[in-house]
């Protein structure tokens, strides 16, 4: 049972001609295979097949497809009378057949009970379900051995991803068809067990909870959230911005779902923000308000805390050791600032400290440092793009304008937050990393397929593992050990694979014999 990827004649049949359906049609009929298109609802197959054609020649249009494969590909998409109505009977020559109608199991129950009555024994049956188990899908098949997910990303032609998922029952050739096939689509495969999320949706979860987290703790307003999310650590989108992007309405309902499946893990746990939002309909850009307003379109982000002017009369620096310390150093010589040398600050120099994972009151405190002088910076992705400082509660307004002066005087944007242990990025990062080792730790996929899908899925600039590697393990251990410290929340407990490799000095990506 199974399909041989590479045959030319290679027929697929799809079930769903909405939006996801159209775009697998798309890929398939321009990598040679022959579509058939099914649907509950007899307008959606031809439409379908409308939105492909002019999608496929506005490719050729712009020079990527010649005129003729074009033409080819368009001729090998027929919209068939197919559908719960009338039955199946047009997919008996489907070698594979993909499911994408909505996202409901009874709905999909029905399809796969039409699709197997009229298929071949030797047929692939598979759901593009993002939220549904694979296994559950299959309870309801003849022959569970070829049920199996195949997880597209939306928009397919441009998301160049797709998660192959066996049940507890698949067979094995019929993952090694969809990845071979997935080759063949110009998509990269990645495989993941049957777990809520699967893959992709199971390593999104902790940049947006632990976004609004810190929101919600008041350390940070949303749009600073996002400046330092895009520009110190690197993002291309900051977590409120994806927010706004997604909709509210699918990413709230995500977040409920994966945690609630995953009998309420701490790490992934919603914040009563989103709910409320949806309610009041901020969706995000849909709706033009989301976090952000879109008046014409474009996010209206909110001004910045302005730079304060440099005191006429400027107090010594004193800088901890620790992370940093000499890069911060430099950079405030360059502004002429006097800088101490001794081991203690003299009474009345601004005294900064760089914490992984603790908070600027706990390393003042415990240093034996004044928190009335005291001002934390985050040295997690170095100085050179934004700067993040955090006061204690009794920090002196003087004091912390007078940091964010110097620290802004080369043209650096700086982010002034209240106390956190871990900043912004440090709390954001670890909490990625976290959530990717264990997703490695159950063995969910492998390291690299961690890495390689949420890179691709999700558009990070790197993958967890790949983060914590480049940051250094023991880093993030750091910051985890003192957030979940600090705050005695399970949601910080590090990952089993992320401690024993931070112990070890070995890499995140090390998977064990
Ligand atoms: P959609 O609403 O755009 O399309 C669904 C199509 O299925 C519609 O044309 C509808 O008429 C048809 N349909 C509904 N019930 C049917 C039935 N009983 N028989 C035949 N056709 C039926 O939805 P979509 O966004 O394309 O999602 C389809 C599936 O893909 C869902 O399982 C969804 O969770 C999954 N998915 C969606 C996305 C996404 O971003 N939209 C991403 C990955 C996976």
């Amino acid at each position: 049972m199974s399909f041989d990827a590479s045959r030319p004649d290679l027929t697929l049949g799809i079930v769903g001609a909405g939006v996801m359906g159209r775009g697998i049609a798309q890929v398939a009929a321009e990598a040679g295979l022959t579509v058939l298109l099914a649907d509950a609802d007899p307008k959606a197959g031809p439409a379908a097949l409308d939105f492909c054609a002019d999608m496929i020649r506005r490719k050729a249009a712009k020079g990527q497809l010649a005129a003729e494969a074009a033409e080819a590909a368009i001729a090998r998409i027929h919209a068939t009378e197919a559908g719960p109505e009338r039955g199946y009977a047009a997919f008996q020559p489907c070698h594979l057949v993909i499911e994408a109608a909505a996202e409901r199991m009874d709905v999909k129950h029905a399809v796969l009970a039409g699709v197997e009555a009229a298929v071949s024994g030797e047929c692939v049956i598979a759901t593009n379900t993002s939220s549904l188990s694979v296994t559950g899908f299959a309870a309801g098949a003849k022959r569970p051995e070829r049920i199996a997910g195949y997880h597209f990303f939306n928009p397919v032609p441009l998301m160049r991803l797709v998660e192959v998922i066996g049940g507890a029952l698949t067979a094995p050739t019929v993952l090694d068809a969809l990845e071979a096939l997935a080759h063949r689509l110009g998509h990269q495969p990645v495989r993941a067990s049957d777990t809520p999320g699967f893959l992709v949706n199971h390593a999104g979860r902790a940049f947006g909870t632990e976004a609004l987290r810190i929101h919600a703790e008041g350390v940070a307003g949303f749009a600073d959230i996002d400046r330092v999310m895009t520009q110190a650590a690197g993002f291309r989108m900051g977590p409120f911005e994806l927010l706004d992007l997604t909709g509210l309405d699918v990413s709230h309902a995500v977040m409920e779902t994966v945690y609630r499946q995953f009998y309420e893990e701490p790490r992934f746990r919603p914040q009563p923000l989103t709910g409320q939002r949806v309610t009041a309909g901020l969706l995000g850009r849909k709706t033009g308000r989301g976090f952000y307003a879109y008046p014409e379109g474009k996010p209206e982000k909110p001004p910045e805390r302005p730079v304060p002017p440099l005191p006429a009369a400027l107090p010594p620096v004193w800088v901890a050791e620790g992370e940093g310390h000499d890069a911060l150093r430099a950079i405030l010589a360059a502004t002429g600032a006097a800088l101490e040398n001794g081991a203690q600050p003299s009474e009345r120099a601004l005294i900064l400290v760089t914490p992984l994972g603790d908070d600027a009151t706990t390393t003042a405190v415990e240093a034996g440092l004044d928190p009335t002088r005291t001002v934390a910076v985050d040295p997690l992705f170095g100085f050179a793009r934004r700067r993040t400082l955090m006061t204690t509660p009794v920090t002196a307004p003087a004091i912390r304008d007078c940091a964010h002066a110097l620290l802004a005087a080369d043209g650096t944007p700086v982010t002034v937050i209240h106390d956190s242990p871990g900043f912004i990025a440090q709390r954001i990062v670890a909490a990625i990393v976290n959530v990717g080792a264990d997703i490695a730790q159950q063995r969910i996929a492998t390291p690299d397929a961690i890495n390689q899908a949420v890179r691709l899925g999700l558009g990070y600039p790197k993958g967890p593992l790949e983060f914590g590697d480049a940051l250094g393990a023991r880093k993030i251990l750091a910051i985890l050990e003192g957030l979940h410290r600090f705050t005695g929340d399970p949601r910080y407990r590090p990952s089993p694979w992320l401690k024993r490799r931070a112990l070890l000095g070995a890499p995140l990506t090390l998977a064990e014999a």
